[in-house]
């Protein structure tokens, strides 16, 4: 047997239909050779299998991507894969929420274009984020598939080595592995199916033992990205399978769990609108998140709800973890004045303030303003982790409350073990889905609608299974 050669790369984000923020170039990070090949991690040498990192660009996620960027890196990556010349596999790294002005299906498009270039005989592998979608086009286009298992996601590099690990076992037993897809007809945000509670949590290990079944070799449930408000958005049930059968009834297994679970999916932190929030804190630190305008979701990250109602109750000691702003820090590097709030289009106040204190580190002002300190970053970006917060100085514990941009908190703040609240503030991806402008998704779907009947079909993306 001689040495086989797969091409690994892609591209990952998600993309909120309602945000105004476009991304491009600007906004994508490219992962290239070595980097690439570690950020994978999975010693395909030892199966005698020689990797060519191609590229993987990824954001934090936005609004939608610009069609031309989206086309010219489609048109890149395909190009640069075809002269790799003959390939015995691909691994493909995508997350599955992109959204393109005039593409439905537009991971559905890279995937088939790949395997245009590669051929029949190529074995393609797929890793996706559970907050992905599905489609015909995607599961007719390969043949392994494996999505995160955890959200907030702390299994990233194991999925990387579940669906390199099927490509490497496929082109080394030369068994060619099968995917199967049931579409689940529910949307619910990932704050409402974190799988570190119930009822996700079981549903989520329940896959460990459909794994475990004759003829499976990688059971996933899909929530989807409910803020893409496309005929794609679903949830689904997605086996890889060595057996059509076993892998069409886990499917269903999947499918059915999550659908009979649906009146369960709730947030798991306390919520309520942000003068509710407001009203709840404590005396001792607690956390509130702004959830409608968190950027690791698709929000804008400049809106400044939460900080002018702050200001209008007086509530001292709160560090604002931040409000995305090039122009309010370019206003600072001047002088004290600043407008802060709304500038990219995407609604909520703008306040004009007046800064008591300043200094800058790492792109971003901080700024003190009657006793609220803010941290104003020059581009968006989450402040998730402790280390965001020493590597600009700030100390927690010199605060009452502390305001992040975020849905459900990360691990880093949840081991604070601390109060805290989930604002169901307005933005780009805001958490009241009833309240969410609904025209292309398909219909019916829970939550928009409310409907009980529901018999999962099993497809392999071109025909339904019996
Ligand atoms: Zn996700």
């Amino acid at each position: 047997m001689g040495i086989k050669k797969i091409a690994v790369g892609g591209i990952s984000t998600e993309c909120s239909t309602y945000s105004p923020l476009y991304q491009n170039e600007n906004d994508f990070v490219s992962l290239q050779g070595q980097t690439l090949l570690d950020l994978i991690g999975f010693p395909f040498d030892d199966y005698g299998i020689e990797t060519y990192p191609v590229f993987f660009n990824r954001s934090i996620p936005g609004g939608p991507i610009e069609s031309q960027y989206f086309r010219q890196t489609k048109d890149k990556f395909i190009a640069e894969i075809e002269s790799l010349g003959t390939l015995d596999g691909v691994l493909l790294i995508m997350h599955g929420a992109i959204f393109v002005d005039g593409i439905d299906d537009p991971e559905g498009e890279w995937i088939e274009a790949v395997r245009c270039v590669v051929g029949e005989d190529c074995i393609i592998s797929v890793s996706f984020d559970l907050h992905g979608q599905m489609t015909d086009k995607i599961v007719n286009n390969i043949d392994a598939f494996a999505a995160y298992r955890t959200a907030p996601h702390i299994d990233v590099e194991e999925t990387y080595k579940r669906a390199s690990k099927m490509l490497a076992d496929a082109l080394t037993n030369n068994e060619r592995p099968i995917v199967l897809w049931a579409p689940i007809p529910l949307l619910v945000s990932g704050e409402m199916s974190s799988t570190f509670t119930e009822p996700c949590q079981s549903i989520y290990k329940n896959l460990e033992l459909l794994d475990q079944r004759q003829g499976i070799i990688d059971s996933n449930l899909m929530v989807g990205y409910v803020w893409a408000d496309t005929q794609r958005s679903t949830a689904s049930a997605v086996v890889t399978c060595s057996n059509k059968n076993t892998g069409a009834e886990v499917c269903k297994i999947i499918a059915s769990h999550y659908w009979d679970s649906r009146q369960q999916l709730k947030f798991d932190m306390r919520s309520g609108d942000i003068s509710s929030a407001i009203n709840s804190i404590p005396k001792n630190f607690s956390i509130i998140a702004d959830s409608g305008d968190n950027p690791t979701a698709g929000g804008v990250g400049d809106r400044a709800d939460v900080l002018e109602a702050a200001l209008r109750e007086r509530i001292e000691h709160v560090l604002f973890a931040g409000i995305a702003s090039e122009s309010a820090y370019n206003e600072l590097q001047r002088g004290n004045e600043f407008n802060i709030g709304g500038s990219f289009g995407g609604g909520g106040p703008n306040l004009e303030l007046n800064a008591d204190e300043v200094y800058f580190e790492e792109q971003c002002a901080i700024v003190k303003v009657k006793n609220i300190t803010i941290i104003i970053s020059k581009r968006r970006r989450p402040f998730h982790y402790l280390t965001d917060f020493n590597s600009l100085r700030l100390k927690l514990q010199d605060y009452r409350l502390l305001v992040v941009k975020s849905g459900y908190l990360s691990p880093d703040l949840q081991g604070l073990s601390c109060p805290s609240f989930m604002a169901l503030s307005n933005g780009a991806v805001n958490q009241d889905l009833k309240s969410i402008e609904n025209h292309h998704r398909k219909k019916p779907a829970f939550p928009f609608q409310e409907f009980n009947e529901f018999v999962p079909e099993v497809s392999d993306g071109s025909n339904l299974l019996s």
